[in-house]
């Protein structure tokens, strides 16, 4: 069954996991370095030219963002984790993001899956092998995305995203925002994830 969005709505913005609104639904967490495609990227799945929400200014706020989403299949919170890595975000700013984005996975109970973005052009950096960790420590299940592969000429895709599965040590879907390649497929992990697709469902 192909997941389709019927409505989408930007619910509350928190800068610690604490102050967000109490936990009801399924939840998707998505998270990457800033500039690594995650807004376009949640913006693509909710069928949106662009994503609003209340800071727009990369690295200037660390906040939570929450989205609901209500499919053909049923209904989801999408969570928007803040991007790290924005060199000119001030020091005081970017050490909040660790323990902001440590608590939230330790303390939410309706994460059902968290979707880590990175660009396979390049090397995982200390932030993205810190987000990798936290996952594992805290035994959350996570999919990694490998955005921008229209960026990428099609006859090296493949060795891309293999090479991003060695370095992360999970399995990488290619997406594209701008081409819409692997939306379908990211929809179906995260409705399976979040159980909102029968299991016996195959296709
Ligand atoms: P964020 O900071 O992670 O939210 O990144 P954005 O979604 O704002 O994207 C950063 C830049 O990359 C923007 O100029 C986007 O247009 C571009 N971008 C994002 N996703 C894609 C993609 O899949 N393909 C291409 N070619 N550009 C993309």
């Amino acid at each position: 069954m192909r997941i389709t969005v019927l409505e989408s709505d930007f619910i509350a913005g928190a800068p610690t996991a604490k102050a967000l609104p109490a936990p009801s639904l399924p939840e998707v967490a998505f998270a990457g370095r800033s500039n690594v495609g995650k807004s376009s990227l949640i913006a693509t799945l909710l069928g949106r030219k662009k994503l609003v929400r209340v800071s727009r200014t990369p690295g200037r706020t660390q906040a939570i963002n929450l989205f609901s989403v209500r499919t053909n299949e049923g209904p989801l919170v999408l969570a928007d984790l803040p991007g790290y890595g924005y060199a000119e975000a001030p020091l005081s700013e970017r050490r909040k993001w660790g323990p902001l984005v440590m608590s939230y996975f330790a303390e939410r109970p309706t994460l059902f899956l968290v979707v880590a973005i990175f660009d396979p052009r390049r090397e995982l950096g200390d932030e993205d092998l810190m987000l990798l960790q936290m996952l594992e420590e805290l035994q959350r299940p996570a999919i990694v995305v490998a955005t921008k592969i229209d960026k990428i000429v099609k006859a090296r895709r493949k060795l891309a995203v293999a090479e991003l599965n060695q370095a992360s040590g999970l399995r990488a879907l290619p997406f594209s925002a701008k081409t819409g390649e692997g939306v379908d497929l990211l929809w179906q992990v995260i409705a399976r994830s979040c159980g909102i697709v029968g299991s016996d469902e195959t296709s």
